[in-house]
């Protein structure tokens, strides 16, 4: 091989005009919008063209390889622009508030009544008794004070917009005072010193990171003071020699000097989830009862519903957040207030709760349901050629999210190992089946966790399981 043979793949590599008639890529042309094929053809004759450039004269292909390299590029390229880059996935991790997975799963109702609403044109500001302009935040405001005991609620577009509201409109240019031990990080882009500079209040760290006492915010109140903030330690906890100050101290404190008290409470659940063995994870009503002035919580954690930021306390403090020049900017849609509607409403009534949010159902599922399902998947799993053995095991699933770290929920998985495939390699080609498939890689196993499986989607993790055992041209 020399270089005459590199000029020699160039030359043979077709135009793109000639690939649009091939009996390839013409009947995408019939499917997709040509716009879409022709970038597609380019990109993979413009990668190929760079490969034959760049390769070593020893790696360098024969005519035979390039034509097959060609096809499976564009077989490739075509299937990828002829798809949505946000595709559903099931969810076999185990992991039930998954935030790269999209949290949490909406309710059907909910989906209905997205599809309700925005179909069409809906009363989003508009009350249709007076015919006058009103708040969006209007739909959602009544539920949330009856599901929370609050004098008043508004919504914005995620907890890390109500945090940084909340300190905007109560403690610009003045100090917010926060236990050093409540300086949290979630998810890398949300940390509290942050938030609270972007906010322009300046946090006033207290006490230590494992103890703070009341003396310790007490001392640091002053002229400057804007409000007292506790955080709840959502994603982590501080164990063994540990003191911080219960809210009901923080609230008598902030009272005796007449500043507000704001709690952010995270995962943000409406319901006690002891009784399912989740301990320590706050409820908002609670929060409220204690005497919070302002309570926030997200809307996509424990409350299971979409993506948004929750305020719920006192009507003076909420009408200020509502005026607050940021309201705009942190204003949720149409299609979030339709489903927080409908997931509020279900708490109206909370065994229809439990059963029809999914995020409560798979946390509060008993361990024998997970389990049948398990067993079921297993013998699903039990039939697929090219596994080498397949088995069911107690395991440990979690709520995520940021909830409740520390504690797990009791599950049931189906472990597998390939025959003749790595366990990384069988989760990589689950994930970028149809339909997609998260599993967890550990042990050397592909582990599906029934926890947060529902049960049709059983036999389609079976099945995906099959497909990509079977042998293929581009194994990876
Ligand atoms: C998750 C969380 C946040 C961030 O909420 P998002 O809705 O993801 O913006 C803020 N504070 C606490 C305590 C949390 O747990």
């Amino acid at each position: 091989m020399s270089e005459p043979r590199r000029q020699e793949l160039l030359r043979r590599l077709p135009s793109v005009d000639e690939l649009l008639r091939s009996g390839l890529v013409r009947p995408w042309l019939e499917r997709l919008p040509r716009r879409l094929v022709v970038g597609a053809v380019r990109r993979v004759l413009d990668r190929t063209r760079r490969t034959i450039l760049r390769a070593p004269e020893s790696e360098l292909v024969s005519d035979g390889e390039l034509d097959a390299h060609l096809e499976r590029e564009l077989e490739r390229a075509l299937r990828e622009v002829g798809s949505y880059r946000l595709r559903p996935v099931i969810n076999a991790t185990g992991v039930v508030l998954h935030t790269g997975l999209g949290r949490a799963p909406l309710a059907r109702v909910a989906l209905q009544n997205i599809g309700r609403v925005a179909s069409g044109y809906c009363s989003l500001e508009v009350d249709l008794d007076t015919g006058s302009r009103g708040r969006r935040t209007g739909i959602v405001r009544d539920l949330l004070c009856e599901l929370t005991g609050a004098e008043s609620a508004t919504v914005v577009n995620n907890n890390a917009a109500a945090t940084l509201i909340t300190l905007a409109t109560l403690a610009a240019g003045k100090e917010v005072i926060v236990s050093r031990g409540e300086l949290i990080e979630i998810g890398g882009s949300f940390r509290l010193p942050e938030i609270m500079a972007a906010s322009g209040a300046r946090l006033r760290e207290v006490g230590t990171t494992n103890k703070t006492r009341l003396a310790d915010y007490e001392g640091a109140i002053g002229p400057e003071t804007g409000a007292l903030l506790k955080v709840h330690t959502s994603n982590y906890r501080i164990l063994g020699f540990t003191e911080a100050v219960p809210l009901e101290q923080l609230v008598r404190l902030g009272r005796r000097h007449n500043l507000p008290v704001v709690d952010d409470i995270g995962s943000g659940a409406l319901l006690d989830l002891s009784r399912f063995g989740l301990t320590g994870e706050p409820v908002a009503s609670h929060s409220v009862r204690s005497g919070a002035d302002l309570v926030l919580f997200s809307g996509d954690k424990l409350l299971g519903g979409p993506q948004a930021g929750i305020i719920v306390g006192r009507k003076a403090w909420i009408e200020k957040i509502e005026r607050h020049p940021l309201a705009r900017a942190f204003r949720v849609g149409k299609l979030t207030l339709a489903a927080l509607e409908a997931t509020l409403r279900l708490y109206m009534d909370e065994e229809q709760a439990l059963r029809e949010v999914p995020a409560l159902r798979m946390i509060s599922e008993p361990d024998t349901v997970v389990r049948a399902r398990a067993e079921r998947l297993r013998r699903f799993l039990g039939g697929v050629d090219g596994l080498e053995w397949v088995e069911l095991a107690q395991d440990t699933a979690y709520v995520g999210g940021g909830a409740v770290p520390a504690q797990g929920l009791l599950t049931w998985t189906v472990r597998v190992r390939a025959k003749s495939l790595p366990e990384d390699g069988l989760a990589a080609r689950l994930r970028t089946g149809d339909p997609s498939v998260l599993a967890r890689v550990q042990d050397g196993c592909v582990i599906f966790d029934a926890r947060t499986l529902n049960d049709s989607e059983v036999e389609l993790v079976a099945e995906a399981v099959k497909l990509a055992l079977q042998p293929r041209a581009d194994a990876p």
